[in-house]
């Protein structure tokens, strides 16, 4: 029996999708390859959000096409359909699958049913995005928005569950953008936007939670937060809300949605509703015409908000974004400057989150190698792994 493996980089949606391809592979009678360097047949599922993405991902196609036993190679994912003709002059051997789904049957019928080697389940509900956030590279690679039907997705967690899996990560290039579609005509039932699916997906008479991995701020309405609240069992006190940076004049820059009072009085109503929320945020830093004043306005902002923690990402040009034709780069040592400050805030920022709940109790489900995550995005050590969700009392070595 031939053997396959996949290496996946980069985000939920890429993760669920891998999980859709391997399926697809034991269906037809491969067998998955412990090891890389075992494998007849290499996936690469990749990523183009950052540069980095893509010299990882170059550097693992460098490495198997020196592979004696010469597997076949295949790569697919955003970079695949960001750098094709790069990637087809520079490694002839290695068949590039601009259109993932053809690695997967019908996405829409065809569900995963397992996620080995994870105890928390991603479930993509949503694809594409039209934003064009200019320092985004996502809308010309995913720009189909799309949206899953919701009996499939209900038939996918309760398969899930049925398979053991206690959380639910409900993932998307755009989750708020689930079903806000015009022409709603190949849709029966009519609309269904995030917070009407969470809802439904909340009354499967089934143990489980769901968390939602990342949502836009202007995407979050009042009855999310009012069945956030509602629900403490059952929808994941966590909401990672971008926030890209405090400055008003980066925001407009990076043509975001939102100025910094709007973001303040949207999570200040949220943090109202759901005092024990963790809000985290992505943040960039050195945006080409962040200026130290800016850049100050960023650090004084994340100071005055009660963030969990923070994902902070150093810019870097993405070739075809807005962004990359701008003047008034920031100089990379600056950028790595600014992001140490980053750092130092985020650090403090965790350990304040987390002394809040020392000694508390709190939800949690299995994290894999004796860790626990609390619903509210805490991760603490068990004695053993266990299943279902169970209760936890948060220790001083818990960490966010
Ligand atoms: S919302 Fe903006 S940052 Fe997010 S995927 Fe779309 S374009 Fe990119």
């Amino acid at each position: 029996m031939q053997k396959y493996y996949i290496k996946t980089f980069g985000c939920k949606v890429n993760q669920y999708e891998s999980r859709l391809i391997s399926e697809k592979f034991k269906n037809d009678n491969f067998s998955a390859a412990q090891d890389i360097s075992e494998a007849d047949i290499i996936i690469f599922n990749s990523c183009t959000v950052t540069a980095q993405a893509d010299k990882e991902c170059e550097y693992f196609l460098r490495k198997v096409s020196k592979f004696p036993h010469k597997p076949q190679i295949y790569l697919t994912g955003c970079m695949a359909k960001n750098k094709a003709d790069y990637i087809k002059s520079v490694f002839p051997n290695i068949k590039v699958i601009t259109n993932k789904a053809e690695l997967y049957s019908d996405a829409a019928t065809q569900s995963v049913n397992t996620f080995d080697g994870r105890s928390r389940a991603f479930l993509k509900i949503q694809d594409g995005c039209d934003s064009f956030c200019s320092y985004c590279i996502v809308p010309y690679v995913r720009n189909e928005l799309w949206s899953k039907p919701p009996d499939a997705v209900f038939s996918e967690i309760k398969n899930l569950i049925k398979n053991g899996f206690s959380e639910i990560v409900l993932t998307g290039i755009h989750v708020g953008k689930y079903f806000k579609r015009e022409n709603l005509e190949k849709d029966e039932g009519g609309e269904l936007n995030f917070s009407g699916l969470l809802e439904k997906i909340i009354q499967i008479p089934l143990n489980f939670r769901v968390r939602i991995s990342s949502i836009e701020l202007n995407e979050i309405d009042d009855k999310l937060i009012r069945l956030m609240k509602e629900n403490p069992q059952k929808i994941c006190r966590h909401l990672h809300i971008p926030l890209q940076s405090g400055s008003d004049g980066v925001l407009k820059l990076m043509n975001r949605r939102y100025g910094s009072e709007t973001y303040r009085e949207k999570t200040n109503k949220i943090l109202q509703a759901l005092p024990d929320l963790a809000l985290t945020a992505d943040i960039i830093t050195g945006f080409p015409g962040e200026t130290d004043e800016r850049h100050n306005e960023t650090v004084k902002f994340i100071s005055e908000t009660s963030f969990a923690r923070l994902h902070i990402f150093r810019y870097s040009d993405r070739n075809g974004t807005r962004a990359s034709r701008f003047e008034n780069k920031v100089p990379p040592e600056i950028i790595k400057k600014r992001s140490i400050e980053l750092f130092e805030i985020d650090a403090k920022k965790r350990k304040e989150f987390i002394q809040k709940f020392i000694g508390t109790k709190r939800q949690a489900a299995n994290a894999g190698k004796n860790k626990a995550l609390t619903d509210n995005y805490i991760t603490q050590e068990i004695p053993y792994a266990k299943n279902g969700i169970f209760e936890v009392t948060i220790a001083k070595e818990a960490v966010i």
